[in-house]
């Protein structure tokens, strides 16, 4: 009896134990120690005639010159990892004001999203809404604005290798591959079936509803310089062909987890075959907390189940040793810098 009551107390104390272990995982965030160096040596001081980036966290950007600008997905929403996981999720309205208010656009000539997944693609509406601009993405995209109920002339579907002009800036959307989740489950769950939103969405809904409907990458050709957007640490063969900029903004998002083999033929396919020698890394970031809090590393849990945020670093930073040319940046959050 005794030890079946020994017993009984060991198996709660463990179970109490996993669970606080459970919790502790998806209540804090990695850090990104010393990796932190990577925000020197960008140029905080641009002139009027400069481009401009302000960075805000995941791909959100704002990308301008003296007369026009554009912003990237525009994602502001934060949410408890629980929910990401289990429950259901939606635009948090007041979370995207402020952050909207915080950027000071005077006035925002396009939102281009980079793909639907709801880190990219939730909010962008909402910021159509409060700033009168027009919202740029696939047609699940499109469909993001439906269930938002976004006027249908700010709704506006690219196309593949056709060039949008905004200002001096012309930005071509180039159809790419998604970064291939390394964790089974995950990849059939983000990436498997038909991923199209075909009908309006309308929140709240399961993360995993927000279909990614085509991944691309954003070429920025300006008077002042032309460089990459890639999003998302996928890539699709030859479709950099003949492109070639000196700086890539390049995702990072679960490159970690992947191999060194996966990981070198992404450097190749985004660095090497366009020429740059200035990346700056974004999609690092935590998903989770709140945007009005300085960013940080992604939650404990899922930087271990998808993310691999340090060992992401650590693959570009043997990347540089075999480009001992090539400048590693990361962007300060909201300040505007020199491209
Ligand atoms: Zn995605």
């Amino acid at each position: 009896m005794k030890l079946l009551k020994i017993l009984g107390l060991l198996i709660l104390v463990i179970a109490l134990s996993i669970a606080a272990l459970f919790y502790y995982s998806l209540n804090s965030h990695v850090s990104i120690g010393e990796y932190e160096k990577w925000y020197e040596g960008v140029n905080k001081n641009p002139t009027p005639t400069d481009i401009k980036i302000q960075f805000v966290g995941v791909s959100t950007l704002v990308i301008s010159d003296d007369s026009t600008t554009i912003m990237t997905d525009g994602f502001f929403s934060r949410f408890p990892a629980w929910d990401m996981l289990f429950g259901e999720i939606e635009p948090q309205k007041e979370d995207i004001k402020w952050a909207v208010d915080k950027l000071n656009i005077d006035q925002l000539d396009a939102i281009l999203v980079v793909h639907s997944h709801f880190d990219h693609a939730m909010d962008a509406p909402e910021v159509a809404k409060l700033t009168g601009a027009p919202m740029y993405g696939s047609e699940s995209t499109a469909n993001i604005g439906r269930g938002w109920k976004l006027p249908e002339n700010q709704i506006k579907v690219f196309q593949d290798r056709q060039p949008m002009q905004f200002g001096k800036f012309k930005v071509t959307p180039i159809l790419s591959n998604h970064f291939v989740f390394a964790n089974a489950a995950i990849k059939e769950q983000a990436l498997g079936g038909k991923q199209e939103i075909t009908a309006p969405l309308i929140p709240p809904v399961s993360a995993l509803e927000y279909k990614m409907g085509g991944a691309y990458s954003f070429l920025f050709e300006h008077p002042s310089g032309s460089f990459l957007l890639q999003s998302s640490a996928g890539w699709k063969e030859g479709s950099l062909d003949g492109i070639q900029v000196d700086k890539v903004i390049l995702g990072v998002g679960g490159l970690g987890s992947q191999t060194p083999d996966y990981q070198e033929t992404y450097f190749k396919e985004l660095i090497d075959k366009v020429q740059a020698n200035h990346i700056y890394l974004i999609h690092w970031d935590a998903f989770a907390g709140s945007i009005r809090q300085p960013i940080q590393g992604p939650v404990r849990f899922l930087d271990w189940y998808a993310g691999a945020t340090e060992e992401g670093f650590q693959a570009v930073e043997r990347a540089m040793k075999e480009r001992p040319n090539l400048k590693v940046n990361l962007l300060p959050q909201w300040e505007p810098v020199k491209l």
